[in-house]
């Protein structure tokens, strides 16, 4: 058993469930890793963090991993946070940083999650994984599904950004496009792991990727020198990275690390096309139904179900939030709008929590004067369809009437 972990528990009916086995879903629900926090207070300290390398294996008392050995890692480093004072001004805030999770292996956050995903499944003797994604989740599994040398099969929609197709052949993945969402492709991977030998890495439906996205908010934390901001700005999909941020900060404040006992509010974002978590969250509900005709040029948000819906929705709630639906028709703007301003590669599921935030300082739900995370959770290189421009072109042989420029 990893050092640490006490045991797993089933998220829908606290069950105790063996931490040295292979699992899935229980009940058809996720499982918890817990640990045990004690242990961890009594050994490890904030100063001593202090030493280690910078990557996010320096918070491994709080992973379930066995051995270093077991890593399988690409060099997934701390990210930077960085005041955005131009964005913030424009949106009536004086106080707004992004987190630039862009910088990660592969190019989004997702890698944090399927380093510890694939470590914990190379451990336990997989040798053949597959996945639904809507994009990027697809692209970093592959890459460690071949750091680890094992086998792995992604599904996607026929629409998924083409960098995301092209980056999972790439790294060797058997790469299918299925004429659906992610749901869709969900099911094929569903109906086919037992005879394919698939080890199911979707979203939530093995305890580790939840662990591995922790590492983001721990990260956050320790760079905000424990002293969490006032509200966190998220996009939603699948809400690993929701989910995950809400037990980070429950982790934290067991340990007694954080300054304050006041938790960030967190603000789940999605788009006016795709919107399951906040059309519950509107009507009190606990479950999410599926959004029918899901579209979003932020594809990592075009999740019309998600199985850890209550998950999501619960952590929101607790944390004092909201969820908030932007529309579908300006994110492009608003990516141009950030981008422009500070130069950081939002994506446009971040570009969707830009215009939250403008809708939120407006509704003066954020304080001109609150600290405020943004989350840029991927490159804005990987969405060629959503950045592709005309540009004026020049004849080499042609003088330039530059005036007119
Ligand atoms: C997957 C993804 C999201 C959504 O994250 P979840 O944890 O699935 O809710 C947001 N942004 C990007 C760039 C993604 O790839």
């Amino acid at each position: 058993m990893p050092r640490y972990v006490s045991h797993l528990e089933g998220a829908i009916d606290v069950a105790r469930l063996d931490p040295d086995v292979l699992h899935t879903l229980h009940q058809d629900r996720p499982i918890w890793v817990r640990y045990d926090l004690a242990a961890i207070g009594r050994e490890l300290t904030k100063e001593r963090l202090l030493s280690r390398p910078e990557t996010m294996w320096r918070y491994r008392e709080l992973l379930p991993y066995y051995d270093e050995s077991d890593v399988v890692s690409l060099g997934e480093r701390m990210t930077p946070l960085l005041p955005a004072p131009r964005l913030g001004a424009k949106l009536g805030t004086g106080n707004l940083w992004i987190k630039d999770e862009s910088l990660l292996p592969t190019g989004s956050f997702k890698s944090r999650g399927l380093a510890m995903a694939i470590t914990m499944a190379k451990r336990l003797g997989v040798k053949r994984v597959a996945l639904p994604t809507a994009g990027n989740a697809g692209g970093a599994a592959a890459a460690y599904a071949a750091r680890a040398g094992m086998e792995c099969f992604v599904f996607m929609p026929e629409d998924t950004p083409a960098i995301n197709q092209y980056e999972c052949a790439l790294a060797g993945a058997k790469t299918f496009l299925v004429n659906g969402l992610i749901n869709d492709c969900g099911r094929i991977v569903r109906e086919w792991k037992e005879r394919m030998c698939w080890f199911d890495l979707s979203t939530l439906k093995e305890p580790y990727r939840i662990e591995g996205k922790k590492t983001m908010w721990l990260d956050l934390a320790e760079q905000c020198g424990w002293e969490l901001p006032d509200v966190i700005l998220y996009p939603t999909g699948g809400g690993t990275g929701l989910i995950g941020m809400w037990k980070a900060f429950a982790e934290l404040a067991e340990l007694g690390w954080l300054r304050s006992a006041k938790m960030p509010r967190m603000v789940s974002v999605q788009s006016s096309g795709c919107a399951p978590i906040v059309t519950a969250f509107e009507k009190g509900e606990r479950f999410a139904e599926v959004f029918p005709n899901a579209h979003s040029i932020a594809s990592g948000i075009r999740v019309p179900a998600a199985v850890g819906d209550f998950m999501i929705l619960d952590a929101v709630r607790q944390s004092g939030g909201t969820a908030i639906a932007v529309d579908e028709s300006r994110i492009q703007e608003w990516m141009r709008l950030a981008v422009a301003a500070e130069g950081i590669p939002l994506c446009p599921e971040s570009a969707a929590c830009v215009g939250a935030l403008e809708h939120l300082r407006e509704s003066n739900w954020i304080k001109p004067t609150d600290r405020v995370v943004l989350f840029n959770t991927g490159a804005a290189q990987k969405y060629l369809e959503a950045i592709r421009t005309e540009l004026p072109r020049l004849d080499k042989s042609q003088p330039v009437a530059w005036e007119r420029m």
